[in-house]
């Protein structure tokens, strides 16, 4: 079986096709998803698909490229976390790709968001684009890894270099890939991809985005994440149960879940 580690199922493209989403992850061996945050507005939606579905975990954060949104201080993401099925505080990070100007605000925030994951003891999921260096210099400052007391979590969606990933990694973050790694013109994440040990790998769609080959530029869903797995197990000469497994594992021990 497959985990979608990170989708945004509440967004009313996916959300309106509810059934048909759960159906199409079953069919293909998807036996989890994780519902991410992006803004407190629609939080309830994401904690409500977790509430009523055993097999959707959901997540609390406010996303760097949500500028004009309330801005959750440290009290509100340990509040609103305090639930069995929030299982990570995300996502946050840096965007410096679609946003220009001073960007303060958005390392202020994602200061916040570690602060609170040390408190709670929740994994960060984390966003960073056009930001490595500043995203990797934070995470240290305000002791994110595990080996800082932090909680760790995962670097989603990864496109940088394997320097930013080994640095994530020997702070104890997990590394996640995207249909991103299945592009044709993605040779430099390939190579990068070749070189993460399985034991430190998550998978993802991060669906409605970024599609997966052979379904490049349709709407994306959990169900696809298959095709992820599919990809990584030939270029890392594995047999696709292995990736399925080790990702799997990973995921329930991250994210702490009892199975
Ligand atoms: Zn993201
Ligand atoms: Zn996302």
């Amino acid at each position: 079986m497959y985990i979608d580690s990170h989708c945004h199922i509440n967004f009313p493209e996916l959300a309106a096709r509810m059934p048909e989403i759960l159906g199409k992850m079953a069919e293909n061996e998807v036996s989890h998803a994780l519902c991410v945050s992006v803004d407190l507005p629609n939080f309830p939606s994401v904690l409500a698909l977790a509430e009523s579905h055993a097999n959707i975990y959901a997540s609390v954060g406010v996303h760097p490229d949500y500028e004009d949104t309330p801005e959750p201080s440290v009290d509100d993401l340990i509040r609103l976390s305090d639930h069995s099925k929030i299982v990570a505080i995300g996502e946050t990070g840096l965007d410096y790709y679609r946003l220009e100007g001073d960007l303060e605000w958005q390392r202020e925030r994602f200061r916040n968001h570690i602060r609170a994951s040390r408190a709670t003891g929740k994994p960060l999921i984390i966003h960073t684009r056009a930001a490595s260096a500043d995203t990797i210099r934070i995470m240290r400052e305000e002791g994110a890894g595990t080996d800082a007391g932090g909680a760790a979590g995962v670097m989603h969606c990864f496109t940088e270099s394997l320097e930013v990933a080994q640095a994530a990694m020997e702070m104890g973050f997990y590394i996640s890939f995207s249909g991103i790694v299945t592009f044709k013109s993605a040779k430099d994440l390939q190579a990068v991809a070749r070189e993460v040990p399985l034991e430190q790998m998550l998978i993802e769609t991060d669906s409605p985005y970024l599609a997966p080959v052979p379904h490049r530029g349709k709407m994306n869903e959990p169900a696809l994440v298959r095709h992820v797995a599919e990809y990584l197990a030939t270029l890392k000469g594995e047999p696709v149960e292995r990736i399925a497994q080790q990702t799997t594992d990973n995921f329930f021990n991250l994210f702490k879940i009892a199975r």
